[in-house]
């Protein structure tokens, strides 16, 4: 088995290419090495595919993975140094079990044939509109719908949908099926299958028909081109790795409810750059470090004594508290009332809260707590002309003394400014 390697020969290609590369990139990038550098281990899927994930070759091929990456990951160390990288590993599927072996396992399985499923649904459709091919073909996992034959006849769009939904329901394999006018007009079940069928659904490019295999049921092409397959919205299938390396970056652990989508956000959010557009996933900020790498590699909690974040502007600070900020609410649940939550995803406690916000006020290089900041708002809106009753309300107070102290201090401002012009009279009359 010779594929797995193959990345490892490009990728050292591409990095010694960079190295040796034109001048301007050896300017910009004076130790040689790749910013961002994407490897697809695709040997993996042609494996499971071939002979399904429980094979004697599936596991072969995982083992010699492993080695690749203890060599890649050995190159790197020595290249690079593994504290300067930052490294990501996950996969865009799982698989299913070849549908054979599950069945010898007594659970429902087997394997649908999309020729024979779209004969069928015409004949259904022809019996109760008259003969014709209303559905012309498929890809995994839609159907076509001929919407011009429907118009030429003057049929109506969506009870023709609605009887070879009802017609598929029952298909043997069948677990789902849902129409094109069902997502477009937004008339899904509220179901994490039918949500997890419209993020893969694309008005302009997917079929009119979606199809829903049940667990362990083989629905890709020819039934008999693979052993197995992937596609489905099953827990095989979309449980998979998400690791991420990097001792400068990374806090050390393992964390649940993370999706795939997460990484390209939580790598944004490192690099200090704008999220992917359309990027769903979420900053991963349990899993990061509060520790910042200094420039030399070593390690520093970013202040404003300390010399990496001296080497930073106060607009550049600024960004990355608000950043860190916005981490945490993204983070944070929301319902009826929505609260802040820390690093273990628990509650901040009022002390807990005031430290981090202090953190995040030298990391800004800017001075200030978060008590300063409800002092600063306590003192703007009874400057407004807020009562004390509404100070009380708006700050959680349940002493009137507190809040008498900011109106009591506005009032008096208040009353200096509206007398001032008095002093003056008094002044034009010489006494
Ligand atoms: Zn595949």
């Amino acid at each position: 088995m010779v594929l797995p390697a193959a990345p490892l020969h490009f990728f050292r290609a591409d990095a010694q290419e960079i190295r040796a590369g034109a001048p301007e990139i050896s300017i910009r990038n004076p130790a040689g090495v790749p910013d961002i550098l994407g490897i697809s281990w695709t040997s993996h899927d042609y494996v499971n595919h071939l002979f399904g994930p429980e094979s004697r070759q599936s596991q072969d091929q995982t083992v010699r993975l492993d080695r690749i990456f203890a060599e890649l990951f050995d190159y790197l160390d020595k290249r690079i140094g593994l504290q300067n990288v930052l490294i990501t590993l996950s996969a865009d599927h799982g698989f299913m079990n070849v549908p054979e072996y599950s069945a010898s396992r007594n659970l429902d399985a087997g394997r649908i044939d999309p020729d024979k499923m779209i004969e069928a649904t015409n004949s259904a459709l022809s019996a109760k509109f008259g003969d014709g091919r209303y559905i012309t073909a498929w890809w995994n996992p839609n159907l076509y719908v001929d919407y011009k034959l429907i118009e030429a006849r003057k049929l109506n769009k969506v009870e023709v949908e609605n009887v070879a939904q009802d017609f598929l329901r029952d298909y043997p394999g069948v677990e789902a099926v849902y129409t094109r006018t069902q997502m477009e007009q937004g008339m899904m079940p509220n179901t994490k299958l039918a949500k997890q069928v419209i993020l893969a659904w694309h008005q302009k490019i997917s079929g009119d028909i979606v199809i829903m295999n049940k667990p362990n049921w083989y629905l890709f092409g020819k039934p008999n081109t693979y052993a197995s397959t992937h596609g489905s919205p099953w827990s095989y299938d979309t449980n998979v790795p998400l690791a991420m390396y990097g001792p400068n970056w990374i806090k050390a652990g393992k964390y649940g409810d993370s999706e795939v989508v997460d990484l390209a956000r939580t790598i944004a959010f490192i690099l200090n750059v704008r999220p992917p557009n359309g990027c769903e996933g979420r900053v991963l900020s349990e899993a990061l470090n509060r520790i910042l790498p200094k420039p030399d590699g070593s390690k520093c909690r970013p202040s404003s004594d300390c010399a990496c974040s001296a080497r930073q502007s106060p607009s550049q600070g600024a960004r990355f508290s608000g950043v860190t900020s916005i981490a945490i609410i993204d983070a944070s649940p929301c319902g009826q009332m929505t609260f802040l939550v820390n690093e273990w995803n628990r509650l901040f406690t009022d002390a807990g809260f005031g430290n981090w916000f202090a953190d995040r006020c030298k990391e800004a290089g800017v001075p200030g707590r978060a008590h300063g900041l409800r002092k600063a708002g306590a003192t703007i809106a009874a400057e407004n002309g807020a009562t004390t009753r509404q100070l009380m309300a708006v700050f959680g107070w349940d002493s009137i003394k507190l809040a008498e102290n900011y109106t009591r201090a506005a009032d008096q401002k208040r009353l200096a400014e509206s007398g001032m012009h008095l002093l003056a009279v008094e002044e034009q009359n010489g006494t």
